[in-house]
């Protein structure tokens, strides 16, 4: 049963017992009434007796006065008594109406009998008085007659004050029992209302009050620790402890929101960190490579639920290629062309959601994944692509996420254009411009570097020069003449490959390092290039430009000498292969090397006197 029907029934039944208890007071003060009333009946009647039996025994006296003494005021005054008496005997009558029982008005009616025997007893006294008869009158009053009527009335009286006393007795006997037994009643509701009231106030405080304020306190004292795991059941009630329950449940979840929104501050402010980190690394970085790491080691501390790749743009800007992946995304192709990703087309983020509201990018294929392409740009050029995409179990970023990846992107876009000018500019520095191959000034490095190191393995070094170069730009033009270089460049770096660097020395010289190389394998290595050379007809706009030819020195060292001297070797080499006829090679080392059916004679020289190296 719901307290609140308790309390209902309880009220009710305290209302009913009230009343009963009221009622039952009422009915005890009627009964009392009635005692009053039947007290009232019983001394009205004790005295109509008593003044029967008084006033008989006044006119007795007056007529016995009257006759002893013959004064006529005794005798007005027995008339009186007389007339008092009839008047009296008159209201017999109405012992009806004060309760007066048959057997009562029987003994009244017999009081009023003695009483009339005893009035014409004293009435013929006095008229025998009157009528001169003083002695009779006298003997008559005071005669045993006469006292016997008196004592009849007397006694008569007393019964009738008995009969009407017993009467009485018994009507207050009954009338004080039914008061008592309703007063008793009546205490006795109240005594059940007041115990049934206070049963009530007690469950109604120990259920309602006591058990909700200790379970409160509880809840209370561990959302003071901030722990905020505590139910707060709800309680519907319309009073302050409802309210109190409601203000608490309300605590509750403003405790709740407020750890949510510190959770959501520490992880916000935990990605920015790691963004500013990865910022900071990203601006360090010297390669595109090493950014890419960057990159790669990043994004998934500070996107756990995205998986993603790096792109770049290819110089002729028309494919992109992988550059980084983190978290195994599964959809987007390793490399792609440029028109099949909205986001470059447009220039601005793109969210491919398939079954959605938006086209999805073509290099994500036929998936239905959700995956976020941000372009990587930079002054407003496309440089790359930043790409993301849920990963099993998990959604995409939020809106609020978006900002953080587009400045990542932002970034980086920046970082990589950095890098790519940085390139760029390094080539320009350190490469020729017309054949691509390392300056000057990169071999001069070289060969500080190898002389720094001093090893012990040798270092060989080619001197190219083209032969009678001179004849092309003045027969052909300039760019035919650079065209023959840009051709002999080629041949040199598909010919050296890893084995070693290729160099423009200057004009239409070139030089090579082979490092870990000796002589034998460097020759080799020369007799190759320059047949590879001479063996390949050019042609420049339709022109046929011949056969070009090249001529080599070689060097080593240390064996040789130092490194110091190694160019200038090499080059007095070269010098001896040109005074030899051109299109050979010559060794500047004590070897022989046996001509085995080459095309071109091979000439080893000694050590010439160095005319020093030349200028370019
Ligand atoms: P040799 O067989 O003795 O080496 O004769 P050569 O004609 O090759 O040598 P020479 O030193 O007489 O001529 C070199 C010419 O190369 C002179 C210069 O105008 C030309 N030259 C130098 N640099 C370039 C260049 O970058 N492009 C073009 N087209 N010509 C160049
Ligand atoms: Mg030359
Ligand atoms: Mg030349």
């Amino acid at each position: 049963m719901r307290i609140n029907e308790i309390t209902n029934w309880a009220y009710g039944v305290t209302v009913i017992l009230t009343v009963l208890s009221g009622g039952a007071f009422i009915l005890s003060t009627k009964s009392a009434d009635q005692e009053r009333v039947a007290v009232e009946e019983h001394l009205a009647l004790d005295a109509l007796a008593e003044e029967l039996a008084l006033g008989a025994e006044e006119r007795s006296d007056e007529a016995r006065l009257y006759v002893m003494r013959g004064e006529e005021r005794h005798l007005l005054a027995f008339q009186e008594k007389e007339a008092d008496e009839t008047r009296l005997e008159g209201t017999i009558g109405d012992i009806r109406s004060l309760g007066g029982s048959d057997a009562e008005l029987a003994a009244l009616v017999e009081v009023e009998r003695h009483a009339d025997v005893l009035d014409k007893v004293e009435e013929a006294a006095v008229a025998a008085y009157q009528g001169g008869d003083r002695s009779g009158a006298r003997e008559t009053l005071f005669g045993p007659e006469h006292e016997r009527q008196q004592t009849l009335l007397l006694e008569t009286v007393t019964r009738f004050r008995q009969l009407a006393g017993t009467r009485t007795e018994g009507a207050v006997a009954t009338a004080k029992s039914r008061a008592d037994w309703w007063d008793t009643a009546a205490k006795a509701m109240l005594g059940v209302t007041a115990v049934l009231f206070l049963a009530v106030l007690y469950f109604i405080l120990k259920r309602r009050v006591a058990v909700p304020l200790v379970r409160m306190t509880g809840i209370v004292t561990r959302l003071a620790k901030q722990d905020y795991a505590v139910e707060v059941p709800l309680d519907p009630r319309q009073d302050e402890i409802g309210e109190m329950n409601k203000a608490i449940h309300i605590f509750r979840e403003n405790g709740l929101e407020r750890d949510r929104l510190d959770a959501e501050r520490r992880a916000d402010q935990r990605t920015k960190d790691l963004i500013l980190h990865m910022m900071h690394r990203v601006q360090a970085c010297q390669t595109q490579a090493e950014l890419a790491e960057v990159v790669t080691r990043f994004a998934p501390q500070i996107f756990p639920n995205l998986a993603g790749h790096l792109y770049v743009l290819n110089d002729s800007r028309t494919m992109l290629a992988e550059m980084g992946t983190w978290l195994e995304p599964r959809h987007s192709t390793a490399s792609f062309p440029m028109d099949a990703c909205w986001g470059l087309r447009r220039g601005r983020p793109h969210l491919s959601n398939h079954g959605q509201d938006d086209v999805p990018c073509q290099h994500l294929g036929e998936s239905d994944v959700t995956g976020l392409c941000i372009p990587l740009t930079a002054q407003g050029d496309t440089i790359g692509l930043l790409y993301f995409e849920e990963r099993p179990g998990h959604e995409m970023a939020p809106e609020s996420a978006r900002l953080y990846l587009e400045l990542i992107a932002e970034n980086i876009g920046l970082a990589i254009a950095n890098l790519q000018l940085r390139d760029r500019l390094t080539n320009l520095a350190v490469r020729d411009a017309l054949t691509g191959l390392l300056n000057r000034r990169c071999l001069d490095e070289a060969l500080a570097r190898h002389a720094r190191e001093a090893a012990e393995t040798p270092l060989s070094c080619l001197m190219i020069d083209i032969d009678h170069f001179k004849r092309f730009n003045d027969e052909f033009g300039h760019d035919a003449g650079d065209v023959v270089m840009q051709y002999v460049a080629q041949m040199l770096l598909d010919t050296i490959g890893a084995a070693g660097t290729c160099y423009r020395f200057g004009g239409e010289e070139f030089t090579v390092l082979l490092p870990e190389t000796g002589e034998i394998v460097a020759f080799d290595i020369a007799e190759r290039l320059r047949q590879k050379i001479a063996t390949t007809p050019l042609s420049h706009r339709g022109r046929i430009l011949g056969l070009v030819s090249v001529s080599i020195g070689i060097a080593v060292s240390p064996a040789q000498g130092p490194v110091t001297t190694l160019v200038t070797r090499a080059d007095a080499a070269l010098l001896e292969a040109k005074a030899a006829g051109r299109n050979q090679t010559v060794a500047a080392g004590a070897a022989k090397f046996p001509e085995e059916g080459g095309p071109t004679p091979l000439k080893q020289i000694n050590r010439p006197q160095s005319p020093g190296p030349r200028a370019p």
